[in-house]
């Protein structure tokens, strides 16, 4: 019996028109799925935007709220009422709601805003899982009806991208998420996790916001980027190779995508229909994908040999307004306040936790490109 084959939907926009986003979602919508059988009034149904940080949607570092009023819409024209946004962010997640938008989409179209911190944890046990068998999980995962993954394209300083699949790693709930990097260590063992929990979350449907994205030191400390674009599909991985393609990025450039396609988790990129407009590829700045792989290489065969090469972050004395988030963050307790923040390079596991919490962009990786950023590690 011949499959039909798993469809991304591309469109270009170059706004942050909501009414133009609808109307284009509608289009893309339409040719990925069967909205009528999928979205029904009856459905409590959640959407997860990426919220890593509390900046403003200029800064792209957020799923911009234009995309997550436009998919709203969608779901209120289908009579939908029990709609619920929701996001888990280091920083304390009701200011993100607020500064990143949401707050205003969900007073103006009554919907729930949900901090999963705030809420107890179900954890979740799959025996299919190859790493995460048991995932202390956001409750909501497991009472909507249907959940839409809204990420936005971004670089990842640590994995090189950030899409679909990454953004649900915000579904674990508070602390869980630094703690899970410590308890993973190797970079293997978190790719597995990020595949592990998609699959354990398994969306309906995956929109992306491309419009606007970030290159260089994402995803919270980058540049805006305009890429133009919508995605839509119905499989993570397949949305975000498209999206990577669109962005310069190659599917073996990135390990849990590498990782992903041998699970079977999507289809080959060969063989992902992808239907809409052609938009022109827009290269994003990014850290040196042989770098990051070659570290993931060298951690793998020579773990003693990695311990002097491995990246640790660098403090930028001119940026940092010594908040002290980095040493509250680090999974290892890795990082001493001493006038400045100090790593121990002996302790670190790269994870760049603080990194993604520094919202004073005080913080680049030591193999990074990036000058002028004085080195306060001690051995
Ligand atoms: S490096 Fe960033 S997070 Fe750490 S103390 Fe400085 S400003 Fe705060
Ligand atoms: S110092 Fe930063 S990169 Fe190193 S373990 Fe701590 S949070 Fe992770």
């Amino acid at each position: 019996m011949n499959q039909t084959p798993t469809k991304v939907a591309i469109k270009a926009c170059e706004t942050y028109d909501v009414g133009l986003i609808e109307s284009s979602l509608r289009e893309m919508l339409d040719e990925i799925c069967d909205m009528d059988s999928l979205i029904h009034p009856y459905q409590k149904i959640l959407i997860k935007p990426n919220l890593v940080s509390p900046l403003t949607p200029d800064k792209a570092a957020t799923t911009n709220p234009a995309v997550v009023e436009a998919v709203v819409r969608i779901l209120k024209s289908r009579g939908v009422k029990d709609i619920w946004i929701g996001d888990s962010g280091i920083h304390g997640t009701d200011k993100i709601f607020e500064v990143c938008g949401m707050n205003d989409i969900a007073n103006r179209y009554n919907c729930q805003i949900c901090d999963f911190d705030g809420e107890k944890i179900h954890s979740v046990y799959r025996q299919e899982n190859v790493i995460l068998k048991n995932i202390p999980l956001t409750h909501f995962v497991d009472s909507c009806d249907l959940i839409i993954n809204m990420p936005k394209v971004k670089i990842h300083h640590a994995v090189l991208y950030t899409g679909a699949i990454k953004n649900l790693y915000g579904t674990i709930v508070g602390k869980n998420k630094m703690k899970l990097h410590a308890n993973l260590g190797t970079k293997d063992n978190f790719e597995n996790a990020l595949l592990d929990l998609y699959s354990t979350v398994n969306p309906t449907l995956n929109i992306m916001d491309g419009i606007v994205g970030m290159e260089g030191n994402g995803p919270a400390n980058g540049n805006p980027i305009k890429s133009n674009m919508l995605l839509a599909s119905t499989n993570g991985l397949a949305l975000d190779i498209v999206a990577m393609s669109q962005i310069g990025i190659g599917v073996n450039d990135v390990g849990y995508i590498e990782k992903g396609l041998k699970r079977k988790m999507g289809p080959k990129p060969s063989e992902i229909d992808v239907v809409g407009d052609k938009v022109p590829i827009v290269v994003y700045e990014k850290p040196s994908a042989f770098l990051v792989k070659l570290n993931g290489l060298v951690e793998r065969v020579t773990p003693s040999i990695y311990q002097h090469m491995k990246p640790i972050p660098k403090f930028d004395k001119e940026k940092c307004v010594k908040c002290e988030i980095c040493e509250e963050i680090c999974p290892v307790d890795s990082i001493e306040m001493k006038g400045l923040p100090i790593v121990n390079k002996k302790d670190c596991i790269s994870c760049f936790c603080c990194q993604e919490a520094c919202f004073s962009d005080a913080i680049v990786r030591s193999d990074s490109k990036k000058k002028g950023v004085g080195n306060a590690a001690r051995k």
